[in-house]
């Protein structure tokens, strides 16, 4: 279920969860936007109460997301440009030749896009690319986890995601979102063991945190750089 609703001045979305959710929880997106989780049959003063208590906080939060984005314009695609990958920070040179194959080569961190000069396509083509490595360097990572670790996923999907870094599901199926390699390869290993490690505990249980702890003891510092890096993947 999902329906916008309004508290004291805040506008958010309230999702009711059968599965899993045993307490009110509360995210703010991307774009400002307020998602309240909440087992199906909490009352709505409850809830209510819950918003007004974190009022300050998502105030907070709201105010140091619009001075974040103001410090780092949406994406133009043209030459000079910051874009990451695997944590390097890679510049930009897009040019136009339509005598070579248009599409992204990434050279001495450096990508070379070669484009017709639209923004649109620009990012079709950067997108397109990153999917592809995303694909390739995350099913190597779990191959490699899935032998250390005696795992057997049921698959992996890259998924468009722009805050949800991975999942897995009740069947054991892993999705990725491809913005995770623009990451430094021990954040990208810190999720990857973390949604294997949902094969065998489908929760967040002080057990399943000693399991990822076991395969990457720094998994804290690696939790800290996502929430401080969000500019890293813009694209
Ligand atoms: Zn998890």
């Amino acid at each position: 279920m999902f329906y916008p609703i309004k508290a004291m001045d805040i506008q958010y979305s309230l999702t009711r969860s059968r599965k899993r959710k045993k307490t009110v929880s509360l995210q703010i997106g991307h774009h400002s936007e307020i998602t309240v989780q909440a087992p199906v049959h909490t009352p709505a003063a409850e809830i209510q109460r819950f918003i007004e208590e974190k009022q300050a906080w998502i105030e907070k939060s709201l105010r140091r997301q619009a001075a974040l984005q103001a410090s780092h314009p949406k994406k133009a695609y043209t030459t000079g440009e910051i874009f990451y990958y695997l944590g390097e920070a890679c510049l930009l040179e897009a040019f136009f030749d339509p005598l070579e194959n248009q599409g992204v080569v990434l050279h001495n961190k450096r990508f070379f896009l070669n484009c017709p000069p639209n923004r649109q396509m620009r990012k079709y083509y950067l997108t397109a690319w990153y999917r592809k490595q995303a694909r390739a360097y995350l099913t190597r990572r779990v191959d490699f986890y899935s032998r250390l670790l005696g795992l057997t996923c049921g698959g992996i999907r890259i998924t468009a995601a722009e805050k949800r870094w991975g999942s897995c599901s009740e069947k054991n199926h892993l999705s990725f979102a491809f913005r995770l390699i623009m990451a430094p390869p021990q954040a990208v290993d810190y999720v990857v063991v973390h949604e294997m490690m949902h094969i065998r505990e489908k929760n967040h249980s002080s057990k399943f945190w000693n399991l990822v702890l076991e395969v990457i003891p720094d998994y804290k510092t690696q939790r800290l750089w996502f929430r401080e890096h969000q500019q890293h993947f813009d694209l």
